[in-house]
């Protein structure tokens, strides 16, 4: 049987609940136990509910850290500045996959100047440690020599991707090369953060929401959560 106590959500009605920070999700567990498709929601800052903890075999819960109105509101601040910053030049920005695709979907909308977009693919993220190996896999389509770049990036660990990136794209001349970063964990970095513009300083805990993964998963997510893995 599935839970009693708590109350059941469909997917659209989660959304709209699940924006204030603090919240728990409950990712759907295996189809059988959760018939429907349906996810629970239990508000309440980090707390399990009682229903939740019966039912959380083969599932994860996500913490909320940053809620979707706080992530809306920072994109368009960053927007606001890079647009300052970039008036009258040729901006491209260039986004790290797969993660920064939903953070890059939003800043291109929160800038208002002409710009061009172009993709970097690098070598997935294994579970979640930083291994610090960075391969890529997917290489920019357009020369970037002469352009103002703006690298973007979801989420600033150790630093040593964003190093990587910036050694290898600086070697193609382009004009100006800048690191926009979604997400940086401070007490984390093992080299000079050379982040120019950043959403939000977080704690030293994995991540996901937003355009970031756990195994593939949970990109979609309109927030930034903490995993807690369950036992
Ligand atoms: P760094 O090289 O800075 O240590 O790691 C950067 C990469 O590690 C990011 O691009 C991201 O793929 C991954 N990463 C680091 N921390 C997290 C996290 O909390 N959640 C997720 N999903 N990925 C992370």
């Amino acid at each position: 049987g599935g839970p009693t106590r708590s109350t059941r959500f469909t997917l659209a009605g989660a959304r709209a609940e699940r924006r204030s920070t603090g919240a728990v999700w409950q990712e759907p567990g295996p189809p059988d136990r959760h018939a429907g498709g349906r996810i629970r929601l239990a508000p309440g800052p980090g707390r399990w509910q009682g229903s939740a903890v019966a039912d959380r075999l083969g599932g994860e819960m996500v913490e909320v850290l940053l809620a979707e109105a706080d992530i809306r509101r920072q994109v368009e601040a960053i927007g606001r500045r890079v647009t300052a910053d970039y008036a009258g030049r040729p901006l491209c920005l260039v986004g790290v996959l797969k993660g920064s695709f939903v953070f890059l979907a939003d800043l291109v909308r929160a800038i208002d100047l002409p710009l061009t977009v172009d993709f970097i693919g690098i070598s997935s993220y294994a579970g979640t440690k930083s291994t610090g190996v960075v391969k890529i896999t997917s290489d920019l389509v357009r020369p970037i020599e002469g352009l103002d770049v703006l690298l973007v990036e979801d989420i600033v660990d150790t630093g040593l991707t964003v190093r990587y990136l910036l050694d290898n794209l600086s070697t193609r001349r382009p004009a100006s090369l800048k690191v926009c970063a979604m997400l940086v964990k401070p007490s984390r970095a093992r080299v000079e953060g050379p982040v120019d513009y950043r959403g939000f300083a977080i704690p030293a805990r994995f991540v996901v929401g937003y355009g970031l993964d756990h195994d593939g998963r949970f990109r979609n997510l309109p927030f930034v959560g903490a995993l807690r893995r369950e036992r």
